[in-house]
């Protein structure tokens, strides 16, 4: 039987894999049978929600779930069948699982090509929840959306609380003020929410998309597409990268934008590459002072030139900021919604209490990283050698 759901938390991470509900939900699935005074099935180690404001206690009142207390970690972590994790774990932690178990997490496998190696040579079978492949039944597994939706959302909050004008038009006896003007560039999961959030607080908006399929949802939310000429869309609904020409003419559409606008908030990402750089030096210093931009993709270097990853740049009046770990900062439901998509991916293969991987599956194959002492993902692999 599965006999184990341990957490690690990463430096700064306030998210945790499973909250609750969900860790108790887990282990029913587990054992239908399940009594209060039945066996363990999930383990979580003591504190890992703490972050996420889920305290011990409210795990060990589940059913079938117990808390691991500090000194019975390392135990528990040689025991697990199965470790459910937000991050990947260390080099450290690695080391303590059992050759064999399951580990699944947001692993970063481009960036992280040594620890991809380690998962590899201590025997672990791992699965990359950024490899999620983008197709209908996996939609309740990606947590690249999950997360994406939590950090677009919290981007316009943040663009808005840093905007020195109102984002809503306002009507008072000091006179009526217009409504701030807000850009979106990259207008996929994080973008839309962005656009929806921005909306909702009253601002005007506009997006802006190399996908033409963008504009049907990006009016939906009554904002605007900003018209460029360019359509990049690419294979299973990813954006292709862009010729030379293709690039300036949307620099010049955008910059024409951007000169206007209160605020902008930039998502765009091509997975596993850095982010394009769509805003240069040039379009920032053609912003009016007092505009904020707001960079979502500074994790993969940003969307724009001035972006420091984690770091506030002022240039000629203009604060930029490139946030990193946005999905963390709403750690409950950013937690919730991860532990969804973990349940959805995992339980339809769990039979009998067995854990039983079928790699033949859409959905899981992409995902396998490690398996049987060796980097099983081509792309992966090719990059760690
Ligand atoms: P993403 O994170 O890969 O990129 C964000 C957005 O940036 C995308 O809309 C992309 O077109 C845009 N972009 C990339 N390069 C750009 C550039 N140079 N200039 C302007 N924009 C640029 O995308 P995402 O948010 O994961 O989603 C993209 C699409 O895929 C959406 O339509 C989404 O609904 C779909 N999707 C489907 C599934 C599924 O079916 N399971 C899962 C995830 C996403």
């Amino acid at each position: 039987a599965l006999d184990g759901a341990v957490d690690v938390l990463a430096r700064g991470e306030c998210r945790v894999a499973l909250d609750p509900i969900t860790a108790g939900k887990l282990a029913r699935h587990l054992d239908r049978e399940l009594k209060d005074d039945s066996a363990t099935l999930v383990h979580v180690e003591s504190g890992a929600g703490r972050h996420a404001h889920f305290e011990d206690d409210a795990y060990s009142a589940q059913p079938g779930v117990a808390v691991v207390a500090e000194d019975d970690i390392a135990a528990a972590r040689a025991a697990a069948d199965l470790v459910l994790c937000v991050r990947a774990p260390s080099e450290a932690q690695i080391a303590e699982f059992r050759e064999g178990a399951v580990i699944v997490a947001l692993m970063t496998p481009y960036q992280n090509p040594q620890l991809i190696t380690t998962l590899a040579t201590q025997g672990l079978t791992s699965l990359c929840m950024e490899f999620v492949p983008r197709i209908s039944r996996a939609q309740s597994m990606d947590a690249l959306s999950s997360q994406a939706a939590v950090a677009g959302y919290h981007a316009a909050l943040l663009a808005a609380n840093e905007s020195s004008v109102f984002f809503p038009m306002l009507t008072t006896a000091a006179g009526t003020v217009r409504p701030a003007r807000v850009i979106v560039v990259g207008a996929g999961v994080a973008g839309l929410q962005a656009i929806a959030t921005a909306k909702r607080l009253g601002a005007q908006v506009w997006a802006y998309d190399i996908r033409a399929a963008a504009r049907e949802q990006v009016e939906s939310l009554g904002a605007r597409m900003i018209d460029t000429g360019v359509d990049a869309s690419g294979e299973g609904g990813y954006a292709r990268e862009l010729t030379d020409d293709e690039r300036a003419q949307q620099a010049e559409a955008l910059a024409r934008h951007m000169s206007d606008a209160h605020v902008v908030i930039s998502t765009a990402a091509i997975p596993g590459r850095p982010s394009p750089r769509i805003i240069s030096r040039e379009m920032v210093e053609g912003m009016q002072p007092g505009a904020v931009l707001v960079d979502l993709a500074a994790e993969g270097g940003g969307n724009c030139e001035m972006t420091r990853p984690g770091e506030r740049v002022e240039h000629g009046g203009v604060t930029v900021l490139g946030p990193l770990d946005m999905a963390s900062s709403l750690s409950v439901n950013a937690s919730e919604m991860y532990a969804k998509n973990l349940f959805n991916l995992l339980t339809p293969f769990m039979k009998d209490g067995e854990l039983v991987l079928d790699f033949e599956d859409a959905v899981l194959g992409p995902m396998r990283l490690t398996e049987g002492g060796r980097i099983t993902h081509d792309d992966v692999r090719a990059r760690a050698e």
